[in-house]
């Protein structure tokens, strides 16, 4: 039996591969390389010494699908593939919900028609919002997501919900992802982004290596520690492994099951920049800008849920997520050779 990894070659995504490869699980990735470089699977090969099956294709394709369901024997389904870009999100909306939406309604269509039931989905603590209070739990009302992006994860989510109440052999994780930072502790995968980043801890690494001149810090008059903004940092390792759990808890119980994943611990802007700077041993630049619009001032998970019911908590601390992503990015200045970025 093999295991479809949608996304597989992305950030998160290759990390995944690399957790199931090791535990023994056949898996073949189905990745459009839309944002992201098929090296990211050569190099988990050659960490893993398995090598993991691939399709260059899109999860919007159904004839794609369709083959693929009928050519491998597929016991479940790890859905990563998506646009992840907030900004682009505003500017591009209908790109967002095709990639997103529509990709997972083909998804879940061609699943049903091959008889598949079992699927992991990649969802975002985006989905609540500003939270009502912190730490948050699974269940804390979802917010109003302020931007597409946001949207298609909470529309993703109700819709696999109905799915999954409509048909009593779907068992569907949805995971709610806090802040994903580091890389693998080879330093040989990690975060590739397109562009200028978006996110602090790829902005702050490349500071480090000299791509970019300085950190912009988006708010210092938050009500926080030290006036910047907190969230909850997870290592990508950590992440991927509580895709094997949720995968297994899936094997026994149908339905819907939520679960965050998160460490439970917030960190400021300010001391993420430090924690970075022990990492590396260099300064790294900052300045103190406006807030960033759109953003809540603190965000951390209550991790709860997911440790008594998969057996899965978050291992590696800040330390941890900042030295491996130091390792990545420093042997790694420009990415992946084929990154589509390139
Ligand atoms: P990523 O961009 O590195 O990975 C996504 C992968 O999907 C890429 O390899 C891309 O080429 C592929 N892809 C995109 N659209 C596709 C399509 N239509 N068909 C086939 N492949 C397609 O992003 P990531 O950070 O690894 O995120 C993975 C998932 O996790 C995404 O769904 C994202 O929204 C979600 N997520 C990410 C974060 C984060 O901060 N990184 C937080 C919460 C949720
Ligand atoms: N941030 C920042 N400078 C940057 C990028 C992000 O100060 O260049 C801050 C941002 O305002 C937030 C935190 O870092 O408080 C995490 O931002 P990120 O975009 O990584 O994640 P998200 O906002 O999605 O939680």
């Amino acid at each position: 039996m093999t295991l479809l990894i949608t996304g597989g070659a992305g950030y998160i995504g290759s990390h995944t591969v690399l957790e199931f490869l090791s535990t023994g699980r056949d898996v073949l990735v189905l990745d459009n390389l839309c944002n992201s470089a098929q090296e990211s699977l050569a190099r988990v090969a050659s960490l893993t010494g398995r090598t993991p099956g691939f399709i260059q294709g899109d999860v919007r394709d159904r004839a794609t699908l369709d083959a693929l369901f009928t050519q491998h024997q597929i016991e479940g389904v790890v859905h990563f593939a998506g646009l992840k870009a907030v900004g682009e999100s505003v500017r591009q909306p209908l790109s967002y919900y095709d990639n997103n939406v529509a990709g997972t309604l083909t998804l879940c269509q061609a699943m049903a028609d091959a008889g598949v039931f079992r699927l992991v989905f990649s969802s975002s603590a985006t989905v609540y919002g500003t939270p009502a209070h912190v730490p948050i739990d699974e269940n804390c009302p979802l917010g109003q997501p302020t931007n597409p992006y946001g949207r298609s994860k909470a529309m993703v989510e109700h819709i696999l919900q109905d799915l999954a109440t409509s048909d009593p052999r779907w068992a569907i994780a949805l995971l709610r992802y806090f802040n994903p930072v580091g890389a693998h502790a080879s330093g040989q995968i990690g975060e590739d982004p397109h562009g200028i980043p978006n996110n602090l801890l790829p902005y702050i690494s490349q500071v480090a290596v000299g791509r970019l001149p300085q950190v912009s810090v988006f708010g210092s008059d938050y009500p926080t520690v030290d006036g910047t903004g907190v969230r909850d940092y997870i290592h990508v390792v950590d992440l991927a492994l509580g895709h094997l759990a949720a995968l297994d808890y899936l094997q026994a119980h149908s339905g819907t099951h939520i679960w965050n994943l998160g460490t439970g611990t917030g960190y400021s802007v300010l001391q993420m920049i430090h924690a970075f700077e022990a990492a590396c041993g260099r300064t790294i630049p900052y300045q103190l800008a406006p807030r960033r619009p759109g953003d809540i001032a603190a965000c951390w998970a209550d991790a709860q849920k997911a440790a008594q019911e998969l057996g899965w908590t978050a291992q590696r601390d800040l330390a941890q997520m900042m030295a491996d992503t130091w390792r990545w990015q420093s042997g790694n200045p420009n990415g992946y050779p084929d990154s589509p970025t390139k």
